[in-house]
Formats: C-alpha cells, sequence, structure tokens
C-alpha cells in the first residue's frame, strides 16, 4: 500500500522517564497498516515544517496512532513536547517492509531502548488476535527507571504467551531479571536452537550494530534475521 497523508490529532503523553516518552495522535479514517511498519510525522518547528520517521508502537485494532521516542534538543522534539491536545499534525504512511514474514510461527527481538516500538507493535497484535505466534523477547535497557512497555510484557509472559528476557546496564540491588549487554551466550542460556525462529532487530544505530555482532556471534544465517536501523539518531545513539 502506498504512502498517504492524513491530519491528525494530538491526544497526550506518557512519560516513560525523564528523557523518554510516547505520544498518541487519533487514527485517521481508512488508515491501515502492518505491524512493524512506521510513518512519517510532520511537525511545524521554530525552523518550519520538518518531518521524521516513527515505528508505530501502536497495534492495528488500537484506537490510536502512538510512538515511544527519546527527547532531545533537536528542534523538531521541542515541537513535539510542546504541542497541546487538540492540535493538528500530518502523518503520512504506512511505509516499510518490516514484519512477521508469511507463514512464520516463530519470531525473536533483539533489541533495546525505544527501539522496541515495532516490536511491541508486533507482539501486541499477537496477543490482541491470538494469533497463537511462538514469541522471544530479549530487551535491554538502562535501568530501572524506563523499561518502555515493560509492565506489557511481563504480563503476557505471566500468562505464558510470551518468554520475555529483560537485561538492564545498571540493575539496581534485588533486580531479578539478566545484567549487561545482550550477548549471543545470554541469548543462548534462554532461547533453544535460536537458528530455527527469524529475528527482528530495530533500535538507532549504536543497538543494531551491537545487535549484528551478537547475529554472528549466535551463527544465525543471514536470510532469518530482519533489521530496522532508526537513521536519523546518530553513532553514538
Ligand atoms: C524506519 C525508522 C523508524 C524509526 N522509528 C523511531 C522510533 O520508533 N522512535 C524513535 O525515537 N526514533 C525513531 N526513528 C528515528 C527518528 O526518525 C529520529 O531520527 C530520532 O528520533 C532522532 O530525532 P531527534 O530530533 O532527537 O534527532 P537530533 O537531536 O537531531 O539528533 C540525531 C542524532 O544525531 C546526533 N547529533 C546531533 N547533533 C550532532 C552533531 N552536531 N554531531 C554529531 N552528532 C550529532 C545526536 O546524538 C542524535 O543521536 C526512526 C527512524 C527510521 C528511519
Amino acid at each position: 500500500m502506498s504512502a498517504a497523508e492524513y491530519e491528525v490529532v494530538y491526544l497526550g503523553t506518557r512519560p516513560c522517564a525523564e528523557g523518554v516518552a510516547s505520544f498518541r495522535f487519533s487514527r485517521p479514517e481508512g488508515y491501515s497498516f502492518t505491524p512493524g511498519q512506521f510513518f512519517a510525522l510532520t511537525l511545524v518547528t521554530n525552523d518550519g515544517a520538518e518531518s521524521k520517521f516513527f515505528s508505530h508502537a501502536d497495534a492495528p485494532a488500537d484506537a490510536a496512532i502512538e510512538l515511544t521516542t527519546r527527547l532531545s534538543d533537536s528542534l523538531f522534539k521541542r515541537a513535539l513536547v510542546e504541542l497541546q491536545p487538540g492540535a493538528t499534525v500530518t502523518v503520512s504512511g504506512p511505509k516499510g517492509r518490516l514484519g512477521v514474514p508469511e507463514g512464520a510461527d516463530s519470531v525473536g527481538f533483539l533489541t533495546g531502548g525505544v527501539g522496541i516500538t515495532p516490536a511491541h507493535s508486533i507482539i501486541r497484535d499477537a496477543m490482541q488476535r491470538s494469533t497463537g505466534l511462538d514469541i522471544v523477547l530479549i530487551y535491554g535497557n538502562r535501568d530501572e527507571q524506563c523499561i518502555p512497555y515493560g509492565d506489557e510484557f511481563r504480563s503476557y509472559a505471566e500468562a505464558g504467551a510470551l518468554l520475555y528476557v529483560e537485561t538492564l546496564d545498571h540493575p539496581e540491588a534485588g533486580w531479578r531479571g539478566e545484567s549487561g549487554f545482550i550477548t549471543a551466550d545470554l541469548v543462548r542460556r534462554h532461547v533453544a536452537q535460536p537458528e530455527n525462529r527469524h529475528w527482528i532487530v530495530a533500535g538507532p544505530p549504536p543497538m543494531v550494530d551491537a545487535m549484528k555482532r551478537v547475529v554472528a556471534d549466535l551463527g544465525l544465517p543471514s536470510e532469518s534475521v530482519f533489521y530496522e536501523l532508526f537513521a536519523g539518531y546518530g553513532p553514538n545513539g
């Protein structure tokens, strides 16, 4: 489906922790997308109109479009945080081909931080529609202050619908998940035969680069790994 432009209404925001937040927009009539796809959001900044890409964090059956992002000092992000509920902005989409491959019955995600957005859309959709997709989510974050959608993933895992592995770079005392970066060893400790599933890697360049090394260490066949690079974040993420 080719991308079309829509006027949407800003509905509100939900902070995750300082520096990361989710933003919701009305879902335009006739807009449909596949989980894993992204859209362009156009805002009027102090320097004129500017567009940036965001993966859908929402699932197709949700009432609103949602993005989750790291807040920076850019003119675009300043315009985003200054939006008032009821303001009209432009969304163009859907775009991209990322998603669960046709016919696949198992998928794994290697991601962290705001790179979680396409995984959240795909997993939420699978839960809403009870597709029975066999899902592994390996999810790295800095600390416990902000694990975007962590509570939701934990509830799916508790219901037995998801194999969920959380790891933190800076865990506090009492943290019961994994510690440190995602490594091939960590994946092997949790996932039997990782080469037997499709894998999706998404996020800013440093995350994608690190996961490419994990994929190589695991010896995963390149045709079974799909990447979404959040270009626009710099080499330091
Ligand atoms: C397919 C796709 C999906 C995406 N999905 C998401 C998503 O779900 N969530 C999300 O947050 N983003 C996503 N992005 C990225 C998004 O479009 C933005 O590029 C990103 O959020 C950064 O925006 P910003 O305004 O904060 O960037 P800026 O503040 O303009 O900075 C971008 C990067 O450049 C670096 N930088 C800035 N100035 C300099 C300088 N002078 N020298 C060196 N480096 C510098 C910064 O460290 C920063 O990492 C996606 C991108 C693509 C292509």
